[in-house]
């Protein structure tokens, strides 16, 4: 595997509608006047008020604002965690919305991976690096052998990690291996609530430099931040206020 080739596999038929050749070219993601409000027995919270943008494939996009900005918020929506109440949600070229269930959990599966902010919650306490890697390329519908899970793990700066289980690894360690099973089995989108929250600045960094390396395969990253360090990374950014897209 190179940087060029992308981490790519061709055991699912074209006829998938979740593999449509379209979906090769469409942006990582899209959102059209979405709207999202949460309502508690007391009051109605607007989270996100007409939200329209893209979040472009083989690239950085970092979401920024103040806290309760409605950050969280557009990631779950992006990430297909939580639905719209008004507007529409695309991956990879496809309304999310106009789904059956099943299509869409299979669309989810296949598209898009979401990196919690503790580290160890994005892994399998039982399995080591490779067994991981396989794992989540296999759930993506893309199996890797284990000479590819290895490479993926070389690339990384984890080769000699790979028989590890997750506590037996810094939390780092942990957060890249989490972010080479978001990126396996090619997805259209890796989107990260404030990954580096948990990290010493150190492990925040390669962690980073991991996800701008392999943004470069076509996957598109959608994280947020405060943290300079991610801005620092970003080629693009989304900037949030009130539930609202404020102009950079
Ligand atoms: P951020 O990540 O930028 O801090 P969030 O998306 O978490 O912002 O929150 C946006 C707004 O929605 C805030 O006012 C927050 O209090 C509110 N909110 C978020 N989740 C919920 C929820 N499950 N129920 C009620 N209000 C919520
Ligand atoms: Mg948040």
């Amino acid at each position: 595997m190179t940087s060029t080739e992308g981490f790519r596999f061709d055991t699912d038929p074209l006829s998938d509608p979740v593999l449509a050749p379209s979906a090769e070219a469409a942006p990582a993601a899209v959102c059209r006047g979405v709207g999202k409000t949460y309502r508690t027995a007391t009051e109605s919270v607007p989270a996100l008020v007409d939200v329209t943008l893209a979040i472009p494939r083989a690239q950085v996009t970092v979401v920024v604002g103040p806290s309760g900005a409605g950050k969280s918020s557009l990631l779950r929506l992006l990430a297909c965690i939580d639905s719209p109440d008004t507007g529409e949600v695309l991956l990879a070229g496809q309304r999310v919305d106009r789904l059956r269930s099943r299509a869409r959990r299979r669309l989810r599966q296949r598209q898009v991976a979401y990196l919690f902010q503790r580290p160890g919650e994005n892994l399998l306490p039982y399995l080591d690096a490779v067994a991981q890697i396989r794992l989540a390329a296999a759930l993506r519908g893309a199996p890797v052998t284990d000479a590819e899970a290895l490479a993926l793990l070389d690339r990384l700066g984890l080769r000699d990690r790979a028989d590890h289980l997750p506590e037996q690894l810094s939390g780092g360690e942990q957060q890249r291996l989490a972010v080479a099973c978001g990126v396996v089995g090619d997805p259209a989108l890796v989107v990260a609530d404030e990954p580096t929250a948990e990290l010493d600045t150190a492990a925040a960094e390669r962690v980073l430099a991991a996800m701008e390396d392999l943004a470069t395969a076509g996957v598109g990253f959608v994280l947020s931040s405060h943290d300079p360090r991610v801005m620092a990374i970003a080629d693009g950014f989304v900037r949030l206020d009130h539930g609202r897209l404020v102009e950079a």
